[in-house]
């Protein structure tokens, strides 16, 4: 096992993975900006280095500044967390050029699984089902690509191959609205992420998005640990998670999950990843594989018992999976709701200092953050502050503890996200389980 690690990340994620390390013995440096040097994770570390002013850019995304903490620290390996420099195949391919392990899958792989279009004909060649579509960069061409929306069927919806945070895709209903969608989302690709490719692929109108958690060693095993339901979205950025996902048997749980399992070894996958799909009329369609630890992957923890960071470190260390498929058996019901310091009706972030902070509790209630009171939340990246997780025997007993912990927990200083989550947790409908993913917008009068 690793001596010392740098974790490259702030916030909740990078407490999660100090709190996985302490476990392990690893001793923990925190690399932050000029304005976190009161996360608490730095607070927490054996060592901590500043590598660069508040912005992302110069911090977080600072590949050299983050390689030099790690060898002035002595450290042995490089925890990228999620968002940042996560799935920058760069990122990797310098941190093991400068001697370190990344702890992820090789650059190869996250290169492979980066580019929409390769991870899509990655999946067709492993046997697993995509979202209708032409699978290669749409040309000028645009006859040809009249034809293709003929083919695939309107509504069609063009996206950017390199994309992300849910950007750069545009739904398009009718012949004369295709050219223009075309050039503007290759337009917005082209800046907003350096490439501006972009690929065509059937809109599907009612899906429910549903994703298979992954892990993968270095001695060619491969698990699944079932799947998530993300479909509570707002501009195709998740709210709420669950776990299992409601009306999925265990018998479509099994095929499903291990053809993903399966396309691991064909990879040659390494550590956590997900397998996200849109899941419609009983049919799963591949869009995109997450190859680093996702923000809801408590959830899956939760009802598998199955400490999936702790796993991350292990795999990277060159250990075999600590588990079989077999002994991956499903406990109960659990449900995530991620809180943001955001005003919960305009949605426009809040940072500001938290004059109180009250952690809720009781059975099966787990929360993931890093604010304490006093804390300041900067206003310089994502808004979200932590997750709240409930986890109980089964869906209606997750709702009902989530719904007591939501009454319990105490923010002040700052607008935060909870009642909107408090309104989730009592919808009726939500409630009956299995919405799809226009439900939460629709909800909110938006879609
Ligand atoms: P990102 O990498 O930006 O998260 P994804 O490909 O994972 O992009 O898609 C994000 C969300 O966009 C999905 O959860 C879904 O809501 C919507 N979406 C993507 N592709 C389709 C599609 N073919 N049909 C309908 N909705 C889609």
């Amino acid at each position: 096992m690793f001596d010392k690690i740098v974790i490259a990340n702030r916030g909740e994620i990078a407490l999660r993975i100090l709190r996985a390390c302490r476990e392990l013995g690893i001793k923990v440096v925190a690399v932050h900006s000029e304005a976190d040097r009161d996360l608490k994770h730095v607070r927490l570390a054996d060592e901590s280095v500043c590598i660069g002013p508040a912005a992302s850019a110069d911090s977080y995304l600072n590949i050299p500044a983050i390689i030099s903490a790690a060898e002035v620290t002595d450290a042995e390996a490089i925890h990228p967390g999620y968002g940042f420099l996560s799935e920058n195949a760069d990122f990797a391919e310098k941190v093991n050029q400068s001697g370190f392990i990344f702890i992820g899958p090789t650059a190869d792989t996250i290169r492979l699984m980066g580019d929409k279009i390769s991870a899509k004909n990655a999946m067709l060649a492993a046997g697993i089902p995509c979202v209708p579509g032409n699978n290669d960069p749409l040309t000028d061409d645009h006859k040809k690509n009249l034809k293709l929306a003929q083919e695939i069927g309107y509504p069609v919806i063009i996206k950017a191959a390199g994309g992300g945070g849910g950007r750069g895709m545009r739904t398009v209903h009718t012949e004369a609205a295709l050219l223009n969608a075309i050039g503007m989302t290759k337009a917005e690709a082209g800046s907003a992420f350096g490439n501006d490719t972009v690929y065509m692929e059937k809109f599907l109108e009612d899906p429910r998005h549903i994703e298979f958690q992954v892990m993968a060693d270095s001695h060619g095993n491969a698990i699944h640990l079932g799947e998530r339901d993300c479909s509570m979205q707002r501009r195709h950025q998740k709210v709420v998670e669950e776990a299992p996902a409601p009306g999925i048997t265990e018998e479509l749980r099994k095929k499903i999950g291990e053809r993903c399992a399966k396309a691991c070894i064909d990879i040659g996958y390494l550590g956590a990843g997900t397998f996200e799909f849109l899941y419609e009329k009983g049919e799963f369609y591949f869009i995109e594989m997450n190859t680093r630890v996702q923000v809801e992957h408590p959830v899956t923890e939760m009802i598998t018992g199955f400490d999936i960071v702790k796993e991350q470190l292990r795999i990277a260390a060159g250990e075999p999976l600590s588990a079989t498929q077999d002994q991956i058996k499903i406990k109960g019901h659990a449900i995530e709701c991620r809180l943001n310091a955001e005003d919960p009706r305009t949605f426009m972030p809040c940072p500001g200092t938290i004059d109180q902070f009250h952690m809720p509790g009781g059975p099966g209630i787990r929360c993931e953050t890093h604010i304490y009171n006093g804390y300041k939340v900067p206003p310089y990246y994502d808004s979200m502050i932590g997750k709240l997780i409930a986890h109980g025997e089964d869906r209606k007993s997750a709702i009902a503890r989530m719904n007591t912990a939501l009454s319990e927990i105490i923010i002040d200083g700052i607008k935060t996200n909870i009642p909107l989550q408090h309104d989730i947790m009592n919808d009726s409908a939500f409630a009956a389980g299995g919405q799809n993913i226009h439900y939460l917008e629709k909800k909110l009068g938006i879609y």
